[in-house]
């Protein structure tokens, strides 16, 4: 957005906010989509595919099947299997480096946010040479980038529909967004059938991150009509599917629609950015290990309560939380937030997510440190309301209280 457009701010009545977005994206879902594969890797013109990947992926099966279904097709394939949980540039840099040697023409991310990272950050270098910094940013990638085919085993990042990768130094652990069009996925394979084999506490987690990418993109400053419609629509799907798949993680329908659901809540991040919970978790991630779906979770009641002080955030909360019917605007603005954070206290409370920052051993004497640095993320700028290292202070003592019970 432009700081021209952004004059027309989301919210007012009859100001409709300027937003320029094509999709790069082809999207197939179904229950066992993925044996489709080999024929839409035909379709970009593959002939040897890399597949991106995890150990935990290569024990569920899934790396196996994969490879099966691209070699009937005719189609030669390498795989790398060593992806970590927030890729550095060492994983990025030995990916590559089995990329190079095979001469392949095509990759394929298979796994959570952390493979399609590695795949995104590997095809960068691959196509246009360089090191990860080169294209830390907006727009840096100069040549044209092999076809990307995402493959999520998880409902969470939705970086399936995105074009960023997120990369940490390897030294610093400094993340950087590598945001270019060219990193999207031609094609997201989104089958529910491969996020069955989510161990429990990576379907809470990634869960969680999911529903708060609906949330938070939903109140942007960013935020428009075409965002907006996915943050409901990825909302919709995920509230009553949530708790579903945590009791029964079989339960293909729910899987469905937290899968779908997080897609456009990815789609929503692509257009809308992310807000203060996001900003407040990274340095949680950073100091103490926290995972990211916990760390988001934690804040985000109180980020709700503190944007909602914001008469057009709390409308847009409003209008976010009658999507799934938890309230309905017409009975009152204050009503609609407060009972769209209590829902989401339940949804939190149902994941097991710790109910405090105490109770995951942050200290409080660290929040002045974890506020300055929460104030410097990216993703701050798009917050609702202006958000200084006090505001981030506060949010976090406020986290420090055990949260509610939701219902
Ligand atoms: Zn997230």
């Amino acid at each position: 957005m432009t700081a021209k457009s952004a004059k027309s701010a989301p919210g007012k009545p009859d100001s409709l906010a300027a937003f320029d977005y094509q999709s790069r994206t082809r999207i197939v879902f179904g229950v066992d989509s993925v044996e489709r594969l080999g024929e839409l890797a035909r379709g970009l013109g593959a002939k040897v595919v890399l597949v991106v990947t995890d150990p935990g992926i290569v024990t569920a099966g899934h790396a196996d099947r994969v490879e099966h279904i691209l070699q009937s097709c005719g189609l030669g394939v390498v795989v790398f299997n060593e992806v970590r949980e927030n890729p550095t540039t060492r994983d990025v840099d030995k990916c590559l480096a089995v990329a190079q040697s095979a001469g392949i023409d095509t990759i394929i991310g298979l796994g959570g946010g952390s493979s399609m990272d590695t795949a995104k950050g590997c095809n960068f270098l691959l196509t246009n040479g360089g090191r990860v910094p080169d294209y830390w940013g907006v727009g840096k990638a100069r040549k044209p980038m092999l076809p990307f085919i995402a493959i999520p085993t998880t409902a969470g990042t939705g970086s399936e529909c995105q074009s960023a990768a997120l990369i940490a130094d390897e030294h610093t652990h400094q993340k950087m967004a590598c945001l270019d069009p060219k990193a999207a996925a031609r094609v997201a394979v989104l089958d529910p059938a491969l996020t069955v084999s989510q161990p429990p506490l990576v379907t809470a987690h990634t869960g969680i991150d999911a529903i708060a990418h609906a949330v938070e993109t939903a109140v942007t400053k960013k935020r428009n009509n075409f965002s907006l419609m996915f943050s409901h629509e990825s909302f919709k799907l995920t509230v009553p599917a949530f708790p579903r798949v945590l009791r029964n993680p079989k339960d293909i329908h729910a899987r469905g629609r937290m899968l779908l659901g997080a897609a456009l809540a990815g789609t929503a991040i692509e257009n809308s950015m992310l807000g203060a919970a996001h900003a407040a978790a990274n340095p949680l991630t950073a100091h103490y290990g926290i995972v990211h779906g916990e760390a988001v979770g934690i804040l985000l009641p109180h980020v709700v309560r503190f944007n909602a002080r914001d008469r057009a955030a709390k409308r847009a909360y409003a209008e976010l939380a009658s999507a799934p019917e938890i309230a309905c605007v017409s009975d009152g603005l204050d009503s609609a937030v407060e009972a769209l954070i209590a829902r989401l206290e339940s949804l939190l409370n149902a994941a097991q997510i710790a109910r405090s920052l105490a109770d995951l051993g942050v200290k409080r004497a660290k929040t002045k440190l974890l506020a300055a640095e929460a104030a410097k993320q990216w993703t701050t700028g798009f917050n609702p309301r202006l958000m200084l290292p006090k505001d981030f202070e506060r949010l976090y003592q406020a986290a420090f209280q055990p949260r509610g019970n939701g219902r």
